[in-house]
């Protein structure tokens, strides 16, 4: 889980100031954003309620996976969320949003981590998006980033994960390097999430997967967030002088709530 949110917050700074630079520094300025507030919240739906859900069962699962949201939004509403999530959360999250932003596809990298099949995990991917990105594009960003950190998590190589991908979401045709030249900020579920596992897919360990997702510019602590989610899942660790920068950087309630996941889940 810390993957992720070391990613948000390394790419926090270069969402604003775009670089396609790989080398750029850790800068100070550096916080937590949206991405790690709602990965908080959907650590804390799974620890309180862990079981597998069934097809016919996903409104119920989607309705406490919402109630998180809108807790977690209230603790840290300046967090960045975007105009559609705040409205939604503040006015009871009782409307359900069709969005096709990559706010549903941030947020489940804990997922990949809870349950014992690709399938499960299919599931509540999608039970996950179903209050605020009720949207095929939103579910399917959803539905293949949890399945990456499932499948890096059970010792699938890149190739097969990279095949996984191709096959069941997304073509992945072009490099890292083709991306960077043409790519913009935007936050489409099927712009920018594509991308951000490619920057996985093209790295060699965590640092370089976060650094490919943010030197693409656009929505660099998204991409970061997702990519490196993956990545940690992949190699095994977040290198400690990344956790060092990033971990107080990060409020405490979310910190807690990250290892309260982490000490059950991996
Ligand atoms: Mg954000």
């Amino acid at each position: 889980m810390w993957g992720a949110v070391c990613g948000d917050v390394i790419g926090s700074y270069y969402e604003v100031h775009c670089t396609k630079e790989y080398d750029f520094p850790l800068v100070r300025e550096s916080t937590f954003t949206d991405d790690s507030v709602l990965i908080a919240a959907v650590c804390r739906a799974i620890l309180e309620d862990p079981r597998p859900v069934g097809r016919f069962s996903l409104g119920e699962r989607a309705r406490q996976y919402a109630a998180q949201y809108r807790r977690f939004y209230s603790f840290f509403p300046h967090a960045g969320f975007g105009n559609m999530f705040a409205d939604w959360a503040k006015n009871g999250g009782g409307k359900t949003v069709r969005s096709y932003g990559n706010g549903g596809a941030m947020r489940v990298i804990p997922i990949g981590y809870a349950y014992d099949t690709l399938e499960q995990t299919l599931l509540q991917a999608k039970a996950s998006c179903l209050s605020t990105h009720r949207h095929r594009e939103a579910v399917k960003g959803a539905q293949a980033v949890a399945a990456c950190v499932y499948l890096a998590r059970h010792k699938a190589s890149r190739e097969e994960i990279r095949d996984y991908v191709r096959k069941h979401f997304y073509p992945l045709k072009e490099s890292l390097g083709e991306l960077r030249e043409s790519h913009v900020f935007d936050s489409r579920t099927s712009y920018s999430v594509p991308p951000a596992i490619q920057a996985f897919l093209e790295s060699h360990d965590y640092e370089s997967a976060v650094r490919n997702a943010v030197s693409l510019g656009g929505d660099a602590d998204t991409q970061a967030c997702i990519a490196g989610g993956i990545a940690e899942a992949f190699y095994g660790e977040v290198p400690s002088h990344i956790l060092r920068f990033c971990t107080s950087r990060v409020d405490l309630t979310i910190r807690k709530t990250l290892e309260e996941f982490r000490e059950k889940y991996t």
